[in-house]
């Protein structure tokens, strides 16, 4: 999936049989734990399976049935991200029109939530692709290889209008971001398992890495933040709202990149061989720095509060 940049259809049908792609609300807590493990295995794969749910969460707080389907979540445009209510998509004579930028599942997803905005407000759209009214065109990314990362030009008559679009996206967020954060605890996981290991058999300088206390000492502070990262995803997915989830993606990105690092140097030179899972994860960790909002905009949710 990395070296292609494909999504793999086969797992997608797999996570249609398993239920994966009908995540509730509800069960946040399960779904970020499958999501953790997951990404241990397949990073892209977990970051489909959690930009499908967004789809689920809006319908699930609509008291909507989400189809079976893989969807993607269509927020950020050429021309703003962050800045969400700036955007240009409108839904208007019963048609959205415009273009959204660096949708996850957009190689592949049957469904599109988009947010457009109206005369009155902005709305949260769904929409089937059919009938060549929504195009694709895949990016080619560093980051997240195989999520089928796409560019996507929509003019076509959704099935499903929401009202209050972007109140309602930002409540979506609330939810995803523990998700999303579960991520980056699998992969953390998986390196602070892959260094650890690697530094009980490789000797330097007639002893293991690992009696050496610089390498211990190292790889005890990333099992540190691990498991703080660990208790707050568990924490926000319990009790989601806007700040426990911006605190925790947060704290994904910064711990993720450290473990990263701190397992490439433990790993040497190897660590930058292409195609391994540490090298795919030096590649991805970056990601966590950006999506779902940003840490500057993670940072201006929590000092709302202050
Ligand atoms: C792996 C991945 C998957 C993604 N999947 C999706 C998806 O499925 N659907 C979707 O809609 N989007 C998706 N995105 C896009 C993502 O949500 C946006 O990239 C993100 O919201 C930031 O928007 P932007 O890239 O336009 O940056 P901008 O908003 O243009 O920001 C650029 C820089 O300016 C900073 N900045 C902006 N405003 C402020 C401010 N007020 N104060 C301080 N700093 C500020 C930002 O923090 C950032 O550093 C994905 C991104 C990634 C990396």
């Amino acid at each position: 999936m990395d070296k292609k940049n494909e999504m793999n259809p086969e797992l997608i049908r797999l996570a249609k049989k398993c239920g994966l792609l009908n995540p509730k609300i509800e069960n946040l807590l399960d779904f970020c734990k499958i999501v953790e493990d997951i990404a241990k295995v397949n990073q892209s794969f977990a970051l489909s399976i959690v930009a499908n749910a967004m789809t689920c969460f809006a319908l699930d707080l609509s008291d909507i049935q989400p189809e079976n389907e893989l969807s993607s979540f269509s927020l950020t445009e050429p021309t703003s991200g962050s800045d969400i209510k700036n955007l240009k998509t409108f839904y208007d004579f019963k048609i959205v029109k415009g273009v959204k930028t660096l949708v996850t599942n957009a190689e592949m997803a049957k469904n599109f939530m988009v947010l457009a905005k109206t005369e009155k407000g902005e709305v949260l759209c769904l929409c089937k692709r059919k009938n060549n009214c929504i195009s694709v065109r895949k990016l080619d990314t560093t980051a997240f290889r195989g999520s089928g990362i796409g560019v996507v030009k929509f003019n076509v008559e959704p099935e499903i209008v929401l009202k209050d679009g972007i109140r309602l996206s930002l409540n979506v967020l609330n939810y995803s971001r523990p998700a999303f954060s579960a991520i980056a605890l699998g992969i953390s996981e998986k390196c602070f398992e892959i260094a650890l290991n690697y530094a009980k058999r490789r000797k330097s300088f007639n002893k293991k890495l690992i009696e050496h206390q610089a390498v211990k000492f190292a790889l005890a502070e990333c099992f540190a933040e691990i498991e703080s990262l660990k208790s707050m995803v568990y924490k926000a997915s319990k009790k989601p709202n806007s700040v426990t989830s911006a605190v925790c993606k947060l704290l994904a990105a910064k711990t993720i990149k450290k473990v990263v690092d701190c397992t490439m140097q433990v790993l040497g030179g190897h660590s930058l061989v292409r195609g391994g899972y540490v090298e795919r994860a030096y590649r991805d960790c970056k990601a966590f720095d950006i999506g779902e909002g940003t840490n500057e905009v993670m940072k201006i949710i929590i000092s709302k509060t202050f």
